[in-house]
């Protein structure tokens, strides 16, 4: 049994203060038995969130984290610095960081090993762009990115990855993929795991779609058979619907 994930990817949005109100205005209301609840926040904001979800049972992740523990790196942070801190999560390969910021397959690869090695539980994107999808390469995009990304990645630690299945004509778009296209692509995506780990860890990974889910449609996706969840950009911004959605799941 899949416990179910909603994690909201807030992007570069909201304000130390801001994001402190939303915690405060959720608490209470998104802690349903058998629901995991994340936030992935921008790097300023994690300190004050960690500390803002004390005692309750939402978890802080972070959207980005460098692929070494340390060194002259300016600007950049580190899994070290994260775990240091008391983050669980990290985001890796969204598909905004794989195109503005020439993330490479490789890269994501050294950035699940770099969790691991940090005990953060690396939720890794994939997903085709819309050209990909109408030349009917789909499968073969996701298939690189899922075996790229689990290179060289134990049983053990396969088992613990959370996998977010975000179309990037999706995202951002409104213009969400069905339930049912979403869930083939998932299933897919199990099936690739399986071929590389068995069944166990095809069975026990958790897989969520993103892109344009919103608390209408949230409940739609979980009815599918191998969706576990929902990664979530502009409808986890406001308390109401980040609400909505953990009720949907
Ligand atoms: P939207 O929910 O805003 O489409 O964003 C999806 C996403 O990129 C989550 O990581």
């Amino acid at each position: 049994m899949r416990a179910p994930i909603i994690a909201g990817n807030w992007k570069m949005f909201k304000t130390v203060s801001e994001a402190k109100a939303f915690i405060e205005e959720i608490k209470g209301k998104v802690e349903i038995e058998g629901v995991e609840c994340v936030i992935c926040a921008p790097f300023t904001h994690l300190h004050a969130l960690v500390d803002a979800v004390q005692g309750t049972r939402i978890k802080i992740g972070a959207q980005n984290m460098h692929c070494e523990d340390c060194g002259a790196y300016t600007g950049e942070i580190s899994g070290v610095m994260l775990k240091d801190i008391g983050i669980d999560y990290v985001i890796v390969g969204h598909s905004e960081r794989r195109a503005y910021f020439a993330e490479s397959d490789d890269i994501v690869n050294k950035k699940v090993h770099a969790a691991f090695r940090n005990q953060l539980i690396p939720i890794v994107c994939v997903g085709e762009k819309l050209g990909e999808r109408e030349a009917g390469d789909t499968k073969k995009v996701i298939k690189v990115q899922i075996e790229a990304a689990f290179q060289g990645i134990s049983a053990e630690q396969a088992e613990q990855v959370v996998v977010a299945y975000e179309p990037i004509w999706a995202i951002g778009t409104g213009k969400a993929s069905t339930p049912q296209d979403a869930n083939e692509v998932i299933a897919y995506i199990r099936d690739l795991l399986k071929g590389l780990y068995g069944d166990h860890v095809a069975g026990a990974v958790r897989i969520q779609y993103g892109g344009s889910v919103k608390p209408e449609n949230v409940a739609e996706y979980m009815r599918q058979s191998d969706i576990d969840g929902a990664l979530v950009g502009a409808a986890s911004l406001h308390p109401a619907s980040y609400i909505q959605l953990v009720e949907g799941a």
